[in-house]
């Protein structure tokens, strides 16, 4: 039998292979509920450092859990049960010089989401995918959870950006898949069933990712509304008048905002009259010639004199559309700050934003009279960040976290939609799978996931639990 330990050390060096004290940097979760100590943290250098990694720990019969920036919020990306190997990507870091004519560009599966940004600048080009957590998250995480963020409305998720992939699969193989075309029908769309696969099915090393061309202009605008029903309304009709120009439309509560303004202090509201919900609405063009800020001005009047925008301003500068961002992309850190909180990453059809706030608003404070709840999110494509805070006065609330997720779940599923919506599954999400979709989905996954990983050492306990990766399909 083979000594995983020596024969990683050996491959990869002082630099790639970590042990003892220096595993801890990677070994918790981001909201630090998941943290096994792992046998040691593989930091390959290239791809086929990543493949002999994989077969040695199969041979070694050890468990693998890639990690790229280790922001996701479900636990996916830190071990579990003691003795797995972490297999950081963040060595991976290289970037081809973009394709300008076929509008993409392959990069490596460490590179961080807002180095890609900068990079791109100079190229007058863009990679529209934006999340608050993009100094930090890597490509190959961002595959792994097929991320959504704040311009997913109109650019799409993950998936619609990634147009080739490269995949150390479970026997150590190589998938190269590196192809930089849209259309591509030779078969089954592989590079979609990796993009959120968690890092189940195999470890993404390589990408080519869709890019294009910078706005050359923006306009933004920060509007209060008495509700959110009032929001939503506003929103269908923007994105009726503004179309494909419309690329952001985000929403947070006032309590919420109650929350940011009270802990970061660097931050202010600058209208005048405060509502109950808020919404950012953001156009862009990379045409100069698209009257955007009429467009958005004329909606603006309209949203008066329907009296559903009380209160609004267009941002004047870059700072000041900087100042509006951060208010709403702020929203997690001021929740966190007051302490305890439940996350819970919903979606519903747009136009049941408002629906399911109320319906939710009162499930949760039957369960836990007083619970404070703080939705916010992407408007546009229905995405509910439905976070709470315990009761004033109570510091915890943990015992009732698995009722307040399920009856959450249930009712976004109700609702027709979705309890992970942007996230993923990842650890902690599981049991609400299990529960609230069907043995005929759980099990079609179950069959994925034992046809491409047999011996079940990728990411073990993420996304399918290990009694339905026994399951057969029926
Ligand atoms: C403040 C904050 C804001 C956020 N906002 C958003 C948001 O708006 N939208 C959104 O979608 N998410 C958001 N997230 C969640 C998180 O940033 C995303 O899930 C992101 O995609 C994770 O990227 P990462 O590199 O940190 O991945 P990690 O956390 O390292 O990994 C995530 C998953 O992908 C797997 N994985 C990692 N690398 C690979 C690889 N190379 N091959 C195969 N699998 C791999 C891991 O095993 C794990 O299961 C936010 C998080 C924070 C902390």
């Amino acid at each position: 039998m083979i000594d995983p330990v020596s024969a990683l050390s050996n491959i990869l060096g002082a630099k790639g292979w970590l042990s003892g004290s220096d595993v801890e940097p990677y070994r918790w979760d981001w909201l630090r509920r998941y943290g096994a100590v792992p046998l040691g943290v593989a930091r390959p250098a290239n791809t086929q450092e990543v493949a002999r990694v994989v077969e040695i720990c199969r041979e070694a019969g050890v468990a693998m859990v890639p990690q790229g920036g280790n922001t996701g919020l479900c636990g996916g990306a830190v071990a579990h049960e003691s003795g797995a190997v972490i297999l950081s990507l963040s060595r991976m870091t290289a970037m081809e010089k973009p394709d300008l004519a076929s509008g993409s560009i392959i990069v490596e599966a460490g590179v961080v989401l807002s180095t890609l940004h900068e990079a791109l600048e100079p190229h007058g080009l863009i990679f529209p995918m934006h999340l608050g957590a993009e100094g930090s998250a890597r490509i190959g995480g961002l595959i792994g959870t097929n991320a959504g963020g704040s311009h997913a409305l109109r650019y799409g998720m993950m998936q619609d950006l990634v147009l080739g992939l490269e995949v150390v699969l479970a026997d150590g193989t190589v998938w190269n898949g590196l192809r930089s075309v849209q259309k591509d029908n030779a078969g089954y769309q592989l590079r979609k069933l990796f993009c959120g696969s968690e890092g189940t099915l195999g470890i993404v090393t390589r990408a080519v990712l869709k890019l294009y061309p910078a706005p050359k202009q923006r306009t933004t605008a920060l509007l209060t509304f008495a509700d959110c029903g009032a929001a939503v309304a506003f929103g269908t009709y923007l994105r009726g008048e503004a179309g494909e120009f419309l690329s952001g439309l985000e929403f947070f509560s006032d309590f919420g905002l109650k929350l940011v303004l009270k802990h970061l202090a660097e931050l202010s509201f600058p209208l005048e009259t405060r509502g109950g919900a808020h919404l950012l609405a953001e156009l862009a063009s990379s045409s100069a010639r698209v009257p955007l800020d009429e467009i958005l001005t004329a909606a603006l009047e309209w949203g008066m004199e329907q009296e559903l925008v009380i209160d609004g301003a267009l941002a004047m500068s870059d700072a000041q559309r900087a100042h509006f961002w951060h208010l709403r992309e702020e929203q997690p850190e001021g929740q966190r700050l007051e302490g305890q909180q439940l996350k819970h990453d919903i979606s519903v059809p747009p136009g049941k934003i408002a629906e399911f706030i109320e319906a939710g608003e009162d499930i949760c404070s039957k369960i836990l009279p007083g619970v404070r709840t703080n939705p916010f999110g992407h408007l546009g494509d229905g995405n509910i960040h439905y976070n709470l805070s315990p009761p004033e006065g109570q510091s915890d609330f943990a015992d009732k976290a698995l009722e307040l997720g399920q009856a959450l779940a249930a009712l976004a599923t109700e609702m027709g939609g979705s309890f992970a919506a942007e996230h993923g599954l990842g650890r902690s999400k599981i049991v609400l799978a299990d529960t609230n979709r069907s043995p005929v989905e759980r099990n079609l996954m179950a069959v994925v996931k034992d046809a491409l990983d047999p011996s079940g050492l990728m990411n073990p306990g993420v996304l399918i639990s290990s009694f339905r990766q026994r399951k057969t399909f029926q």
